[in-house]
């Protein structure tokens, strides 16, 4: 079976490239066609020569996530449903979001197929874990859509590992896909335009503060005490508030960096002023900007919160010197918002985009 090159460091390469018996700089050169010129077609990789080019044919292959559908948004971000694995690895289908914003696009994209954890504001939840991803799969989703709006692309790409899975849990192929998209020599994203999304996988975060090389971090809050953590994201009672914010306290933070509460306001249940003080004094000492993500309305029992409250809690916030913004999630009408991948598809029940404008 053809070997697949995608996912693969430099080194991986030129060890793959000497087992063929070929100088070992012809791996460094199909990484820099493969991930700096973003050349999927091993037969146009002109800079090496034909009678390898030939070789390679039949010897490796490149396979980006197939897309299985498009779901366009009327804000301008498309929803893609792919499919990946089949041949040597079991069937899935995922999903990433290309989100395009004067001057740059930002890619989201899944780091498992479905998710293990249970967050209960979130889709993918219901589908339980069906398989992690490898390296590379989760760069085949950003090449893919670059690929596909290749012809209105913007200076810049964002990638946030906000999709589905949780990406501390793929800690090794998280990072091996990472290594690729930040290296300048490959896909060359700034550390600063990529966000690595966790629910609070403590040993996850202490491990990725160990890494040289590595994307923003952002931890997903969304409660002001453990009572009501712990009936939202049942992986508070493992990693509970004190232990995830011991852990954020002791994270090295760039110069540059923040870490990024995201905190989704579910109208009635963590939306008060009294919430919005505890997650202040949660907060305190920490170099960190919230993003408050009101809740958007879909299957699941919370109800969209209340403007003037989410203008309060922010406020609240602002007040006591912490850096707080709204932000209303992009494709909300194609369930491409935050927590809302995965499941229209797998209901087989394809979002009508007119029928779920909100
Ligand atoms: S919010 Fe993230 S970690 Fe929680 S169930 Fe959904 S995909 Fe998993």
């Amino acid at each position: 079976m053809p070997v697949e090159l995608l996912g693969k460091s430099a080194d991986e390469l030129r060890a793959f490239v000497a087992s063929l018996g070929e100088p070992a700089y012809r791996g460094g050169q199909i990484y820099h066609a493969l991930y700096a010129e973003r050349c999927l077609d091993l037969a146009a990789m002109t800079n090496l020569p034909a009678p390898l080019r030939a070789r390679l044919a039949e010897e490796a292959r490149i396979t980006l996530p197939r897309i299985v559908r498009r779901f366009p948004s009327v804000d301008g971000s498309v929803r893609y449903l792919f499919s990946i694995g089949g041949e040597d690895a079991k069937p899935a289908q995922i999903e990433a979001v290309f989100i395009p914003k004067e001057g740059r696009q930002t890619i989201c994209i899944s780091t498992q197929a479905g998710c293990a954890l249970d967050c209960h504001f979130c889709l993918t939840a219901q589908l339980g874990l069906i398989r992690n991803l490898s390296a590379g799969e989760i760069i085949g989703q950003v090449l893919a859509a670059l690929e596909e709006n290749r012809e209105q692309l913007a200076p810049q790409t964002n990638v946030v590992l906000m999709g589905q899975g949780e990406p501390l849990l793929n800690f090794d192929a998280v990072m091996a896909a990472l290594l690729i998209l930040l290296d300048p020599n490959g896909m060359a994203i700034s550390p600063k335009h990529a966000t690595l999304s966790t629910s609070g996988i403590v040993p996850g975060i202490e491990r990725l503060a160990r890494e040289k090389v590595r994307p923003k971090l952002a931890i997903s809050l969304n409660a002001s005490s453990n009572e009501q953590r712990d009936r939202i994201m049942p992986i508070n009672r493992k990693y509970p508030l004190e232990k995830l914010l011991d852990a954020c306290r002791k994270y090295p933070l760039r110069p540059w960096e923040h870490l990024t509460f995201e905190y989704v306001l579910l109208g009635g249940f963590n939306d008060s002023p009294e919430d919005a003080r505890r997650v202040v004094k949660l907060l305190a000492n920490l170099r960190a900007k919230v993003n408050l993500i009101p809740w958007n309305p879909g299957d699941l029992p919370y109800e969209k919160p209340d403007a003037a409250r989410i203008e309060e809690f922010r406020r609240i916030l602002t007040d006591k010197g912490m850096l707080a913004f709204v932000r209303y999630s992009r494709g909300q009408d194609v369930m491409a918002a935050c927590g809302q991948l995965a499941l229209a598809e797998a209901a087989e029940t394809p979002p009508d985009v007119a029928q779920l404008q909100v």
